[in-house]
């Protein structure tokens, strides 16, 4: 079975993540390491009833094969949720229904990255985007995350000296920083991008879990022409689904509903089917608050946790809204092996190192608080505080 592999395939690892996640399954560990929404805030009862609905409507139309760009209903719903929310003119062509917004980074990768083509990405990046993109093997020019977006001059700097073909950015709650970009880092960045042919990639999937602070315009308002963004159902309603969403300019459209079609044909149709009437008969914004609110309490705990548990000269993000928190331990501290002792402690965290590419033993670690309620979160960071205060000295 030698040299049956593509190097495509060769050359990226597994998840990291999905690794440690075998890891936490033992009960008894306290995990802030998954990425996960809250089961608890799922709207089982009101799925079932839509799923029975569409059925008893339209039985079996929602079962046969459908069209690519995805239900025109469903693309009408997110379009007029753009105008209402955002204030951004959508048309219901310019969206693509995908398998969840993972999809979409693939089907971008495969419509526009050719081997060794630029790419620009945050430094500490989301995962799955540098695993989507990594098959496509370009040249990735990380940028420094800081508190407010990316560092400007180095951005700068990269879409100068280089021919940038993609910005990869979650410019909202991010995973895993929990940062958010300012009008002002949104607003440069639009400026240097202005003109060129580098496509911003906006993705959105915890724009609507603010529980702090106010909007900011989203690059798709500021600079459409430059801009593709991926959303999601999967935190505002559930992931299982798999149903996300592309809004891309004509032109780019084109290309990826042909990279759709060679890829699956059309997203789930019934799901999509589901979603939407679960969208059409209940107040989605009632639930979204729900999630916001259970969230920003059990991100006040895990704060106020930090706070009295961790040394006084660890930094970290104070997120206004998402699901992550990221701590930078002092220099020379490798997140790894603090992981490996709060392990036998019972406490889980996931280590900074996947979120780079190409450097190991990153003082770095990321702190989900979405699923966690504030005593066990009390409990976790007291442990992992005493773990880090041992490892410090
Ligand atoms: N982008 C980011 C930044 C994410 O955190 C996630 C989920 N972990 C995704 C995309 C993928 O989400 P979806 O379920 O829509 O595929």
């Amino acid at each position: 079975m030698n040299g049956i592999f593509s190097d495509r395939i060769t050359d990226v690892p597994r998840s990291f993540i999905r690794e440690i996640l075998k890891v936490t399954v033992d009960e008894s560990i306290i995990s802030f390491a998954g990425g996960l929404p809250n089961r608890d805030l799922f709207p089982v009862n009101e799925i079932k009833r839509a799923t029975n609905k569409v059925l008893d409507l339209f039985g079996a139309d929602v079962l046969q094969y459908s069209a690519s760009e995805g239900f025109l209903g469903l693309r009408e719903w997110i379009a007029q949720r753009y105008k209402t929310r955002k204030n951004i003119d959508v048309d219901p062509d310019d969206i693509l229904i995908t398998a969840g917004s993972q999809q979409g980074l693939d089907l971008l990768g495969k419509t526009i990255l050719n081997d060794g083509d630029d790419v620009v990405m945050e430094e500490p990046g989301y995962l799955g985007a540098i695993q989507a993109f990594s098959l496509y093997k370009p040249t990735f020019h990380p940028i420094p995350l800081e508190t407010d977006g990316v560092d400007i001059q180095k951005f700068e700097q990269a879409v100068r000296n280089h021919n940038i073909k993609l910005f990869y950015c979650v410019p909202n709650f991010h995973n895993p920083a929990g940062i958010s970009y300012t009008l002002e880092k949104r607003n440069a960045i639009a400026d240097i991008v202005r003109g060129t042919n580098t496509i911003i990639i906006e993705d959105d999937p915890y724009g609507e879990l603010r529980f702090l602070g106010s909007e900011q315009p989203s690059f798709y308002k500021l600079i459409p022409e430059n801009t593709v963004l991926l959303g999601s159902f999967s935190k505002i309603v559930v992931p299982s689904f798999r149903i996300g969403w592309i809004v891309a300019r004509k032109e780019v459209m084109e290309k990826l509903i042909i990279a759709k079609q060679a890829s699956d044909l059309h997203t789930n149709y019934f799901g999509q089917r589901i979603i939407h009437q679960l969208l059409t008969d209940y107040p989605i914004d009632d639930h979204i608050q729900t999630i916001r609110k259970a969230y920003g309490i059990q991100r006040d705990a895990m704060v106020e946790a930090i706070e009295e548990y961790f040394p006084k000269d660890i930094e970290y993000t104070k997120p206004e809204g998402g699901m992550f928190l990221w701590v930078t331990l002092p220099e020379g501290v490798s997140a790894v092996e603090v992981f490996n002792e709060a392990i036998a402690r019972k406490v889980a965290f996931v280590p900074g190192d996947p979120f780079y590419i190409n450097k190991k033993g990153v003082n770095t670690l990321r702190l989900n608080f979405s699923c966690t309620n504030e005593d066990t979160t009390r409990l976790g960071i007291q442990r992992l505080g005493e773990v880090i205060t041992s490892r410090i000295g």
